[in-house]
């Protein structure tokens, strides 16, 4: 029995990676579930998985969510320190499926406690990825990517030489607007930016990839997780969205990895591993389909790539500075105080800001240091969304 924890489980990722431990319930021992404010769902979950634990992340939920699981036995528990807490409650295997910078503090706590950490929340290694590696590092924890391109690179990669790796391509599907033209994405609306023409994803993922700050977030992911370097790593849009990345080798191979857009895929290598075990997930008739494209992106229409680049450049906490940016950015688009383009000159108003302040002896990689650093940015995000919106 494998002892399991979903740290935001309420989510597209969180209820995916439940559904695959429904199948197999004898498999796996329940620690906790997260979720944020869907308390019925959460609480079904709990109830249904027999879950030892179950966490809110808003406090005044509480009473909510007691009263869900009244006559249970599970626990209940809210607030972000609750949820770092249960993170650290000893588990074998802990889903890291929060969405933002909220889910680097539970995510280290997992690793602190020795668990395996199957991350989907690629945030945590965008703000703070050396930091998250050293963790893992320290206490012989291992790190398995959930993302579908970066399970991609690594089952590219089984029994390969990292030294023999000449190059990394990430896939992109373009978003909700791919064919749009420049010109339109001026006006583009939330609801627009929330349908996804391949995956169904949250939300905020989903708008993110729209404007490719989602890529932009993977390139650094890319970096940190695999160690290579910046000019080693391509986006590819491929709107067909069927390979999800391909790892090129010295000799000219490329290695790709092909499969249904079902994040079930990524999350089923991650709870399988090291095995492959069967996925619920559709076989790909090739013939049916026929044939898949590629172009390149265009960075005029994404700048988010541009400052992907910008970031890791820059290194140090400009990737904290940068997801905290992109997300507050993100909430004032949500809100329809700023344009769908102004997300990116928003982001990038806020590291320039930064990079002109940035003193060389800068502050070290510590998760209080990353959270001070968000924090700021978030603020600095605010002045400048206000900028354009007033
Ligand atoms: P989602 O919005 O569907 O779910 C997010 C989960 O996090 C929910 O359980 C929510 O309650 C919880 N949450 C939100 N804010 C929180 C906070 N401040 N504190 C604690 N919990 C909070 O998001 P998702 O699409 O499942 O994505 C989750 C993560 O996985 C993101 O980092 C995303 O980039 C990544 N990811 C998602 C997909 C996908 O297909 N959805 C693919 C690759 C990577
Ligand atoms: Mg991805």
């Amino acid at each position: 029995m494998r002892r399991v924890t979903i740290l935001g489980a309420t989510g597209s990722i969180g209820q995916n990676t439940i559904d695959l431990i429904r199948r197999d319930p004898k498999a796996y021992e329940v620690v906790t579930l997260t979720g944020g404010g869907n308390i019925a769902r959460l609480a079904a979950d709990a109830i249904a998985l027999g879950a030892e634990l179950a966490v809110t992340a808003y406090e005044d939920r509480l009473p909510d969510l007691r009263a869900a699981l009244a006559g249970s036995g599970v626990e209940a528990a809210a607030g972000a320190e609750a949820i770092r807490e249960a993170a650290a409650r000893p588990a074998d295997w802990v889903m890291s499926a929060i969405v933002g910078a909220a889910g680097l503090a539970p995510g280290l706590a997992a690793l602190e406690q020795g668990a395996t950490l199957a991350l989907a929340n690629k945030e945590s290694l965008v703000c703070a990825g050396e930091l998250v590696l050293r963790t893992a590092a320290a206490h012989g924890a291992r790190i398995l990517p959930v993302d579908s391109e970066h399970s991609a690179i690594f089952q590219a990669l089984v029994g390969e030489d990292m030294a023999a790796v000449e190059r990394v391509i990430i896939t992109a599907s373009g978003g909700a607007f791919r064919d749009w033209p420049l010109e339109r994405l001026r006006s583009a609306t939330v609801e627009q930016a929330s349908s996804h023409p391949n995956w169904d994803m949250g939300q905020r993922i989903t708008i993110d990839s729209a404007s490719m700050f989602n890529k932009a977030m993977e390139v650094i992911e890319t970096k940190e997780f695999f160690g290579i370097l910046p000019d080693q790593i391509e986006v590819l849009v491929h709107p067909e969205s069927m390979i999800h990345a391909l790892v090129g080798f010295v000799d000219g191979a490329l290695m790709a990895h092909v499969g249904a857009p079902d994040m079930r895929h990524a999350i089923g290598y991650a709870l399988n591993w090291p095995e492959r075990r069967a996925l619920p997930v559709d076989r790909l008739d090739l013939a049916k389909i026929g044939q898949l494209t590629f172009r390149a992106p265009d960075e005029a229409r994404y700048p988010a790539l541009r400052l992907a680049r910008e970031v890791m450049q820059m290194g140090g906490l400009a990737g904290a500075v940068f997801t905290a940016a992109k997300e507050r950015s993100l909430d004032h688009f949500i809100a329809g105080r700023i344009g769908f383009l102004d997300m990116a000159a928003v982001v990038e108003a806020v590291l320039d800001r930064y990079a002109a302040q940035r003193r060389n002896d800068e502050a070290a990689m510590t998760l209080d240091n990353v959270l001070l650093t968000d924090h700021l940015a978030r603020e600095w995000a605010d002045e400048a969304a206000a900028k354009k919106a007033g």
